[in-house]
């Protein structure tokens, strides 16, 4: 194996090529293959944003076709056949069947620059500076979004300093006794609070980074209502739980909300080419014509693929198929949970956005090594790095699904063996 090229000449920075040693040259569906032919079972889906597989071909061959046609790849915020083929695609298999009429701002092509817009309009709208933001939350790489995050080692980059955010406790944050909504609503209303009303709320419905904390459905509404109530805008950063990732298209389907703003990224192409919007209700739509840019939104290769990946939700084959591979993939989490009691504290997560928090960070550690050698990639989040994260291609075959989880499994039992 040479990995030569990245060891001499490229930044200290690089993660996850230490932490799966190899050099990956194909891919097909939920695997993925290295240079010496051998095959892993992906759970890490680039970190959310390989929902359905890897080389979909009902994604790649729209985008075969277009790339042999000198087709418009580039075009800023120009009108195109494909933009608008994507355009009429996202309304009518995504935002009409569940009753939304948001207003679609193509942002930076990054999660982060959509948060960074989504922010900016609500200040915007509203004058206000603050943003409140949760515990454990994560938002993204630029000085705002970093702003907004949780985690210390997130929060100190960059070495200046963070303003105009309100930090507060997510649902069951720091235990289940305690109601952080209503906390949040006494402090917006009471003048002596010392916590300024803010432009938004924003977050998660699942902490992927976070350690998959999940929001309870009667939370999140309260959540919603106390926004409503207080005059403060919801953005929804949905980058990692939305585009399918919880079973349903957006991850807050399930609780019935209506948020203000929603962010939209990482497998919003379907194909894991750069691409994110926020979308607007109409009315905060105050945006001057040019008044937000950026150069790359107009990836016209995603908009060929997110419009495949569009039609797919109309597929009633295709949502069963998710919904069949849901509930597999919870069985199976269930039962490793009952199997190796010792080592896994609890299941995490929603629908296909999983994850098993153990009680040890090393332990998981070197489950995450036994399983890459066995051929599962596979990746831990949390504050402590002590939850396994489950996220299986939303496509997953059963076959595939079962051959990941024996994987784990088995890495599990060699940990539970040592202790
Ligand atoms: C990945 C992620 C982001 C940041 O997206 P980038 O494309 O890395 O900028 C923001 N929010 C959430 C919830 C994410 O998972």
């Amino acid at each position: 194996m040479n990995t030569d090229a990245f060891t001499a000449h490229e930044s200290n920075v690089r993660r996850y090529g230490r932490s799966f040693p190899a050099v990956f040259t194909k891919a097909r569906g939920a695997t993925i293959w290295d240079e010496a032919g051998n095959p892993y079972i992906d759970f890490l889906v680039g970190s959310g944003a390989l929902n359905y597989g890897h080389n979909n071909p009902d994604i790649i061959a729209p985008a075969i076709e277009y790339l042999v046609g000198e087709n418009i790849l580039l075009s800023l915020d120009m009108y195109t056949a494909a933009k608008r083929d994507f355009i009429e695609a996202f309304v009518e298999s995504i935002l009409k069947p569940r009753g939304f009429s948001y207003k679609i701002q193509f942002s930076g092509p990054t999660g982060t620059s959509a948060n960074e817009a989504a922010m900016a309009l609500a200040r915007k709208y509203t004058g206000r500076s603050n943003v409140m933001a949760f515990t454990n939350a994560f938002h993204g790489m630029s000085l705002g979004s970093l702003a907004v995050s949780g985690a210390e080692s997130t929060r100190e980059l960059g070495g200046v300093a963070r303003h105009d955010v309100i930090r507060v406790p997510y649902d069951s944050y720091p235990n289940q006794t305690f109601d952080s909504a209503n906390y949040i609503d006494c402090v917006l209303g009471d003048p002596g609070s010392g916590i300024e009303k803010p432009a938004a709320i924003i977050l998660e419905t699942i902490q992927a980074e976070g350690g998959l904390n999940t929001a309870s459905a009667a939370w999140l509404t309260e959540i919603q209502r106390i926004c409503r109530t207080h005059g403060v805008l919801l953005i929804v950063d949905d980058i990692q739980a939305g585009a399918g990732r919880t079973g349903d298209f957006f991850s807050f389907e399930f609780a019935k909300l209506k948020p203000d703003i929603v962010c939209l990224s990482k497998s919003l192409s379907g194909s894991g080419s750069p691409f994110s919007i926020v979308l607007i209700r109409p009315e905060i739509d105050i945006w001057k014509p040019g008044e937000h840019s950026g150069t790359f939104r107009g990836n016209n290769l995603a908009f060929v693929t997110a419009r495949a990946m569009c039609k797919m939700w109309s597929d009633r084959q295709f949502t069963a198929d998710v919904e069949r591979t849901t509930v597999n993939l919870q069985r199976h989490l269930d039962r490793l949970v009952a199997k190796f009691p010792k080592f896994i504290e609890q299941k995490r997560g929603r629908g296909l956005m999983a994850g098993l928090k153990c009680r040890s960070q090393a332990g998981v550690g070197r489950v995450h090594d036994v399983a890459f050698e066995n051929g599962l990639l596979i990746e831990s989040s949390g504050p402590n790095r002590d939850v396994i994260k489950v996220l299986p291609p939303i496509t997953i075959t059963n076959d595939e699904l079962d051959h990941g989880i024996a994987i784990l499994d088995s890495a599990l039992q060699e940990q539970a063996d040592d202790d």
